[in-house]
């Protein structure tokens, strides 16, 4: 295996969404418009959300992607426009696939809600290619129970396969092009390679401790490394003191025009003056 090196690295700026919901986003920004065909990427937590708090996010459209959100802490119940419901805990995964679209709230449930609690998590928003962009809408709730976990022999490093294949594992979520979402836990030194295809995009993010890419590549928390093309691996190892937890995502590049505005992602500027008639006049969901 060639390992690739690392191109890139981007800072997360703070962002605002929802109620009282600061996320910290390296994808896009500065520098990272889009890494194909990887539209955004929003880190939220841990925070604390005090007892009868509001949190979540309140219902909003989406057209013409794809929102993968990964909790690691907490709660978040999703409803949607055409009846869809459903409880995401701490490890599971909700794979949506917004399509022609679809109106939803994101929101801590009743219990969570009255309780308090830590929430944490990652929002990935994937494209689709021009062939899906109005396909139906579909959820894949996938529970950590679902999500194959491989160790190393010695325990020190676990890789939860959520997309795609590692060490010959193949994960739990469907997907509309080759899409690899590893969730990797690496000990203090342990260290890990990971086979991803010569011509997909790459990068990891950061949630916690320090990662040593080698090749000269180090990032740490709050921080996206993207990957050149220049192999077919990535060699990961921990350099901090601290557990390191780190998402590696790879993809096969869909090479369309992207237009987007706001929750919409199309291909052109008349299917999202399209979208956001059909948002309005209450054509969506
Ligand atoms: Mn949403």
């Amino acid at each position: 295996m060639k390992t690739r090196t690392v191109k890139h690295i981007a800072k997360s700026s703070h962002e605002r969404v929802g109620f009282n919901f600061t996320v910290r986003r390296p994808l896009p920004s500065a520098g990272l418009k889009q890494i194909d065909p990887f539209l955004m990427l929003d880190h939220f937590g841990p925070f604390y959300q005090k007892p009868n708090e509001q949190g979540g996010v309140s219902e909003h459209p989406h057209r013409g992607f794809e929102t993968v959100t990964i909790m690691l802490e907490g709660q978040v119940e999703h409803r949607d426009s055409s009846g869809g419901h459903g409880t995401l805990k701490a490890g599971d995964v909700q794979w949506m696939t917004a399509g022609s679209g679809l109106i939803h709230s994101e929101m801590p449930p009743d219990e969570f809600r009255k309780t308090g609690g830590t929430v944490h998590g990652i929002q990935l928003w994937v494209n689709l290619p021009k062939r899906d962009k109005m396909t139906k809408p579909h959820y894949q709730d996938i529970s950590a129970a679902q999500i194959p976990v491989v160790k190393s022999e010695d325990g020190k490093s676990v890789v939860r396969v959520i997309a795609g294949e590692a060490f010959g594992v193949k994960g739990a979520a469907e997907t509309h092009t080759k899409v690899i979402a590893l969730h990797l836990m690496l000990e203090p030194q342990s260290r890990t390679e990971i086979k991803v295809p010569a011509d997909f995009s790459a990068f990891a993010y950061i949630m916690q401790g320090q990662a040593d890419f080698e090749n000269g590549g180090m990032a740490k928390e709050s921080e996206l490394a993207l990957f050149e093309n220049d192999g077919d691996g990535v060699a990961v190892k921990n350099a901090g003191e601290e557990t390191l937890n780190m998402l590696l995502l790879a993809g096969e590049p869909i090479g369309e025009p992207v237009v987007s505005y706001g929750p919409f992602v199309m291909n052109s500027p008349e299917e999202i003056h399209q979208a956001i008639e059909d948002y309005q006049s209450g054509r969506m969901g």
